[in-house]
């Protein structure tokens, strides 16, 4: 168990990272971050930030030499940096990002523990991307296997015709089928040293181009008659990773019951409402689970919850939100406003 005043690692600068360095600083932890140059928000709550390349070897070794625990708010931290950490002193174990970084690993890995992505099929080529589209049919999403995060590197395909006119990009990709879902949500867990699992509510989600824009609790039909099997699979996710710490699995609710999205290794933006609108928010729980602290209570706190990103310039006119009862703002401290960026989020509850 890290003793108060130990020092925890967070390999990455953004959002995520900072709340998290909220919590551990109310359990009484210190956090240093390693992040490239950059916008990096966790700075203004963390003691020290290094702003090195992901591949100093000697950066690292001098971050790592500093933290009693290491963990990511990033899923796109090359995995030799998280290998670079000392073993069992970094939590997850790097292993769920080298799972979680590649599309088609990715969904391999879900398939053979029972779960069901989109039908997809492996491109390498104009040729594969062809022979794709004829086995899966159209509409369907064409998605770089690695680095894609909030609707980049992805491209609707249409027709045939979107095929001919699109400069493949030179970078090993996926075509997924169109689900043709009712609904969205999310699975989020935490999983302790010992292995124990606790789940949050799951959240009804939805996204605009790709992106997170709400998530509401509770998530009503058909999403709560499918939870369970969601869980299931996420369990068992958890469990082959001997994961520790906060996991996210998202899922398409269809007539035919839960369809694997995809996994986030991390907290997640559909978790943002566990701050005020749970018992113990997801990022307490992570810092909680890295620590090997016991896990707090995830039970939801409110009648509803409503959590709704703000992007971009929005963020200008969010102190208005303070205008109506229980409504608590987010502002994440960007200084670059940019269109489409996540700037904040704002959650209502209603007790
Ligand atoms: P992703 O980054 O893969 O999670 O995609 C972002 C969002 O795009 C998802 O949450 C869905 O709203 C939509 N999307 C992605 N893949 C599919 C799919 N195969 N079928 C339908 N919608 C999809």
């Amino acid at each position: 168990m890290l003793g108060r005043g130990g020092t925890i690692g967070i390999l990455g600068g953004g959002q995520l990272g900072r709340m998290m360095a909220m919590s551990a600083a109310q359990l009484g932890y210190r956090c240093i971050a390693y992040a490239p140059e950059g916008d990096n928000v966790v700075s203004q709550v963390c003691d020290d930030v290094f702003h090195n390349k992901w591949d100093d070897t000697a950066a690292l070794a001098a971050f790592a030499a500093q933290c009693d625990v290491v963990t990511w708010e990033f899923e796109n931290v090359p995995v030799p940096t998280a290998q670079a950490m000392p073993a069992g002193r970094i939590f997850p174990h790097p292993r769920a990002l080298e799972t979680a970084q590649d599309r088609l690993a990715e969904k391999r890995f879900v398939e053979d523990l029972g779960g069901r992505p989109a039908a997809y099929a492996r491109v390498d080529s104009r040729a594969d991307l062809e022979a794709a589209v004829d086995r899966l049919g159209v509409p369907g999403i064409l998605k770089t296997r690695r680095d894609g995060y909030d609707g980049k590197g992805q491209w609707r395909i249409g027709s045939d015709r979107d095929v001919a006119g699109l400069s493949l990009p030179e970078t090993p990709l996926v075509y997924e089928a169109f689900v043709e879902f009712e609904a969205e949500f999310s699975v989020i867990l935490v999983r302790a040293q010992d292995g124990a699992i606790r789940f949050w509510d799951s959240p009804r989600n939805s996204h605009e181009n790709g992106v997170l824009a709400t998530s509401t609790l509770p998530a009503g039909e058909p999403i709560e008659a499918q939870v369970e099997a969601a869980r299931d699979l996420a369990r068992q996710v958890a469990d082959a990773l001997e994961y520790v710490g906060v996991l996210t699995l998202e899922f398409f609710a269809t007539r035919d019951g839960p369809v694997f999205n995809e996994m986030a290794p991390r907290v997640h933006n559909s978790g943002h409402w566990t701050i005020e609108g749970a018992i113990t928010s997801q990022f307490e729980n992570h810092v909680r689970a890295v620590a090997g602290l016991p896990l707090g209570d995830t039970a939801t706190a409110a009648k509803t919850v409503t959590m709704n990103n703000i992007v971009g310039k929005d963020i200008k006119g969010a102190h208005g939100h303070l205008d109506t009862p229980d409504t608590h703002l987010h502002d994440y401290g960007k200084a670059q406003v940019r269109a489409g960026r996540k700037m904040g989020h704002v959650t209502r509850l209603e007790r």
